[in-house]
């Protein structure tokens, strides 16, 4: 609704409370319609959105904090120590692989035991945490505004993104279709909206892709895609 008032105070002589009063659901969703359709999209600034994310890797959040158009509060390893048994992220390429996955899980653990034995011997935690993987889970709340939120998804739910923040990212786009549909139906990864940007980068699925968005039913979390991509510079 404001996206729309905002968008409406641009042509209109009158004043905003009168603006208010005349407005109706169907009149504003028929000029959100028209701003998507035209790509007036600096009136989006004005719907903004918060998403609190746990259990992702400190290797995505740090992905995530590069989207500058953006506030966030995340869980301070300063100030909140880490358990001796921390929690961590482990990568599916990780766990199909046994004999990798012990492996993996014992270094983590030996980092925890390690974390724990400094800050036991008086170390401050902001230092303590230099031993810590980007595999250990954090906490973090976002907020981005709905023109921002497209762009991001337009990166991170492309099939090129990494897939922790992919998955976050596609997540995210789910709860943000169900909060504002108008806003948010044709968002996605570049190659929805029209050409892949990727160039000889492209994934190779694009009709797979499009198809996946197509369907996506307010039922599922992610868009209904096998999570493998297939070698990157393969087009379809
Ligand atoms: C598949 C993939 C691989 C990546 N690989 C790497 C990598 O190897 N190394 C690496 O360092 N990063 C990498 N990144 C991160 C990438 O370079 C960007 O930092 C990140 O995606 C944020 O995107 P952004 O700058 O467009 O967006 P945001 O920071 O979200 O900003 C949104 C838009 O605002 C405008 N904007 C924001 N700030 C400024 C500014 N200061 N001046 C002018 N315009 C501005 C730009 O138009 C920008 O696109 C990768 C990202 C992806 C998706």
């Amino acid at each position: 609704m404001t996206v729309a008032l905002a968008s409406r105070l641009c042509y209109s002589p009158v004043g905003i409370s009168e603006l208010e009063e005349r407005w109706t659901p169907a009149k504003a969703g028929r000029l959100i319609d028209k701003i998507m359709k035209l790509g007036h999209y600096s009136v989006l600034e004005h719907a903004v959105f918060t998403f609190g994310i746990e259990g992702i890797s400190r290797a995505t959040s740090h992905q995530l904090v590069r989207h500058r158009l953006a506030s966030y509060s995340q869980q301070s390893q300063r100030y909140v120590k880490a358990d001796e048994e921390f929690e961590y992220v482990v990568p599916p390429s990780v766990a199909r692989k046994r004999r990798l996955e012990k492996r993996f899980t014992e270094h983590v653990e030996e980092v925890g035991r390690l974390y724990r034995e400094l800050v036991d011997a008086g170390l401050p935690p902001e230092d303590a945490r230099f031993v810590l993987p980007n595999a250990a889970a954090t906490k973090i709340i976002v907020t981005m505004n709905a023109r921002e939120l497209r762009h991001f998804f337009g990166l991170r739910c492309c099939q090129r993104a990494q897939w922790e923040i992919r998955g976050m990212a596609e997540m995210m786009l789910g709860l943000a279709r169900a909060a504002a549909p108008r806003l948010f139906s044709r968002a996605g990864p570049g190659c929805v909206g029209g050409r892949c940007p990727e160039g000889e980068l492209a994934c190779g699925r694009i009709k797979e892709v499009r198809k996946a968005y197509r369907d996506w039913s307010s039922q599922e979390r992610r868009p209904p895609l096998a999570d493998e991509p297939k070698e990157p510079g393969k087009k379809t």
